[in-house]
């Protein structure tokens, strides 16, 4: 018998990926056609690989485990868990959410895996190709990956230090009736933009109007981080009386992103079509995770106490960046010092070549994140960067800041 015939003809995905020819004819989803990688991703990629000081993602800070004792994990915690989540970190994001206005049931939340899982659950129930889907402009950036990989229509509402554009949201839900708008209406990324109260209300008596066919995802990562006030202002779907609205927060930014512990809570009965996506998509969040998350969370004093660690060693990093950029950029970009989140966002006053003055940062040893990305629309403003003031240490923003504006300097 010949020995070749022995072997077994299986085609193991090893062997696809070994041989050019057969990747080509492989059948992907329509979908994958519209998949984008994340530029903030990519750059944040290059940073580890070189030890390159990073202006550009959106990281805590090292100050942020100092004196972080995790507990450790029980047996109970080893085992497969319910989709929705543990039911006592169900109820504590209850609790934690009545606190802001937020009155809704445990039964209408979920624990997810950070609310970028949110984004992509929210975008499975809703968006079919062509969907409309208003978003801020600028916008977060891995939400807009999300839409697009759906294939939403993306329709853009204009959003400043004084909140949404009012006129051209009622125009947009009347007209183009998205699925849902998308908004990040406290310390916003990028722009750390935080609506005032007024904006808040309006926005709400505008959504109920038509409650009929738009449904508000309000992201809430950057509540906690608020470095002038006592509270941010309340969640904008804790003013809607008729609208459907979607929640989504986060314990990335006041625990550890490694967790990777988020909620999503919803009005409707929707609720469980979302619930059953997430058992498609993983099952359900690390339980070792939510146990971790439900132990802090639950300890109100350490909650306390984390919270005012984290807001002074942001706020003094805030103060420094302002400083310096009064210093080195005060001449060619303008901005606003944030009053929470972790970014300044900075409009430049000439069109600018950012890719090559990213290019020529990173051989210098420094990251900013180009402001493009932000924009559904795929305009090239060149006139916008962002930057990320709580990874860096104190003695990296006085030292590389001035390399990032003396580059953009010579580009102009
Ligand atoms: N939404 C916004 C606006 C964000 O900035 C981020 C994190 N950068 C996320 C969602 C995702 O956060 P996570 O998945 O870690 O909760």
């Amino acid at each position: 018998m010949d020995s070749t015939h022995e072997e077994p003809s299986f085609n193991f995905p090893l062997f696809i990926h070994l041989n050019p020819d057969l990747e080509i004819s492989m059948n992907y989803a329509e979908r994958i056609q519209h998949l984008t990688g994340s530029v903030a991703r990519d750059i944040l990629s290059r940073c580890q690989d070189q030890s390159i000081i990073s202006f550009a993602g959106g990281l805590p800070g090292r100050e942020a485990w100092q004196g972080l004792d995790l507990p450790k994990p029980e047996v109970t915690s080893f085992q497969y868990g319910a989709s929705e989540g543990d039911a006592g970190l169900r109820a504590l994001f209850a609790s934690r959410l009545g606190s802001i206005g937020v009155d809704v049931p445990t039964e209408q939340i979920l624990v997810t895996s950070g609310s970028q899982q949110g984004l992509d659950l929210v975008s499975k129930l809703w968006i079919d190709p062509e969907s409309a889907v208003a978003v801020e402009s600028p916008t977060y950036l891995a939400a807009l990956q999300v839409f697009r990989l759906f294939q939403a229509e993306m329709v853009t509402i204009e959003t400043g230090p004084q909140g949404l554009d009012l006129e051209r949201l009622e125009h947009v839900l009347k007209t183009h009736r998205p699925r849902f708008l998308y908004l990040n209406p406290t310390f916003q990324n990028p722009s750390g933009n935080c609506y005032p109260e007024d904006n808040r209300r309006e926005i709400a008596a505008i959504l109920d109007c038509y409650a009929d066919h738009t449904v508000l995802i309000e992201d809430d990562p950057y509540r906690e981080l608020n470095y002038e006030r006592e509270e941010a202002p309340l969640p904008i779907v804790s003013h809607l009386k008729t609208a459907n609205w979607v929640y989504l927060g986060t314990t990335s930014k006041i625990i550890i992103p490694g967790a990777r512990i988020g909620l999503l809570a919803a009005s409707g009965s929707f609720i469980s079509e979302l619930q059953k996506l997430k058992q498609a998509a993983d099952l359900h969040s690390s339980r070792l995770s939510q146990q971790v998350v439900l132990e802090l969370l639950s300890n109100s004093e350490w909650v306390h106490a984390r919270m005012k660690h984290l807001q002074q060693v942001y706020r003094v990093k805030r103060n420094l960046m302002h400083e310096e950029l009064l210093k080195h950029a005060n001449e060619i970009a303008q901005w606003q010092c944030p009053q929470g989140g972790m970014f300044f966002w900075l409009r430049l006053n000439q069109r600018t070549d950012l890719k090559m003055a990213l290019n020529r940062c990173l051989d210098r040893g420094v990251a900013f994140m180009p402001g493009d990305p932000f924009f559904a629309e795929s305009t090239e403003h060149g006139q916008w960067i962002r930057l990320n003031f709580t990874s860096p240490d104190e003695s990296d923003i006085r030292r590389f800041l001035p390399v990032i504006f003396e580059t953009i300097g010579q580009g102009e």
